[in-house]
């Protein structure tokens, strides 16, 4: 006999919540709990858990050095603007350009930090601890994960011994899962992940146009005979680090060009996942691409284009547990054994 609909829906939404209490019943799992500072850091395998806590205080460590390095040689290349640039441009150039630059230099410096620093303080966006709920609405999304293996029933974090979002990945760092993850990154020590993503693309734009900047008004000052005769050695050490962030900004933004208009994360790209519990998706490249627009807005939000790159605090649009899918992609998950979950429900929630 033929269901409607809703009991299609129904009768899925009990089949989840068995599934997913069946796989990881309190009993099972009783003796993994482990919620101490440690063992969020090491992970539960005892052969490499002194290896993992070791990687993970180096990596702490190596980010609080290189986030004080990145503002310390900020601080330098500005000193370095104000005592060999300044005054060659002044000599050169006269006031106004001077001062006009000058002005440009401190609207790309005031990006460049915030962003910096923006992305260095605020939190990626965690999944939630034990013993905190989703919506049933969520939930009922966990069991379509697309990213769902053979045998997996909902994605699940043996370290923090909760569920993990659709995108989300442990960082051993950070201790936590954490959502849309794509690395972590030391020179803002701090994991990149769902909610500071775009202060670190931004961070890279700004960077790439402030050295770009530097080496332009800089390039009499460190090439010419009269500027070289009198240019600082600090000036002429800024000037080459510039070179080589410049090259390696460039490097970094080229990639994640292509990662932001494919719509995929750092992790996602190196660790696609060839065997999909839902079959119809394997061949599927970009799985949560919505196509170009829409996947630059997923990173710099619905508001208009020429705000992405102002300095602001908005979150990204979604609730970072599950995403928008393209209808393509829905179909496929409707095609497969798991037809009736998406019915009526909204990918936005
Ligand atoms: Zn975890």
């Amino acid at each position: 006999m033929r269901t409607s609909a809703g009991d299609k829906a129904q009768a899925s939404e009990a089949e989840v919540e068995t599934l997913i209490s069946s796989s990881h019943s309190p009993e099972e799992t009783k003796g993994r709990v482990k919620n101490g500072f440690f063992h969020q850091m090491v992970g539960f395998c005892p052969g490499t858990d002194r290896v993992q806590m070791l990687f993970s205080l180096g990596m702490k460590f190596l980010g609080w050095c290189l986030g004080f390095l990145a503002l310390f040689l900020i601080g330098m290349v500005t000193y370095c603007w104000f005592t060999d640039v300044w005054p060659f441009l002044m000599d050169d150039k006269g006031p106004i350009p001077t001062l006009s630059a000058t002005i440009l230099g401190i609207w790309l410096l005031f990006n460049i930090v915030f962003n910096h620093q923006m992305c260095s303080w605020t939190g990626p966006g965690f999944a939630k601890k034990i013993g905190e709920t989703y919506p049933p609405e969520i939930m009922k999304k966990f069991a379509i994960c697309p990213e769902l293996a053979p045998n997996e029933t909902a994605r699940w974090c043996r370290t923090c011994n909760t569920y993990k979002p659709w995108r989300t990945h442990h960082c051993p760092v950070s201790g936590g899962c954490v959502l849309k993850m794509d690395h972590f990154c030391p020179w803002v020590n701090n994991c990149v992940g769902f909610l500071n993503y775009r202060y670190f693309v931004n961070f890279l734009l700004y960077l790439w146009s402030g050295t770009l900047f530097y080496m332009y008004f800089g390039y009499e000052v460190r090439f010419s005979a009269y500027g070289y005769m009198n240019s600082s050695e600090a000036f002429d050490f800024s000037y080459m680090l510039c070179m080589g962030i410049w090259c390696a900004m460039g490097l970094f933004l080229f990639m994640h060009g292509y990662l932001i208009l494919t719509n995929q994360t750092t992790i996602e790209m190196w660790g696609r996942r060839k065997n999909r519990k839902f079959i119809g998706l394997n061949n599927i490249r970009h799985i949560y691409s919505l196509g170009c627009w829409n996947n630059l807005e997923e990173v710099w939000g619905k508001g208009a284009w020429y705000t992405w790159l102002l300095p602001s605090t908005r979150t990204p649009p979604g609730n970072g547990f599950v995403y928008p899918l393209r209808k393509e992609v829905e179909e496929l998950l409707h095609e497969d054994r798991r037809e009736g979950y998406l019915d009526g429900t909204d990918n936005n929630v």
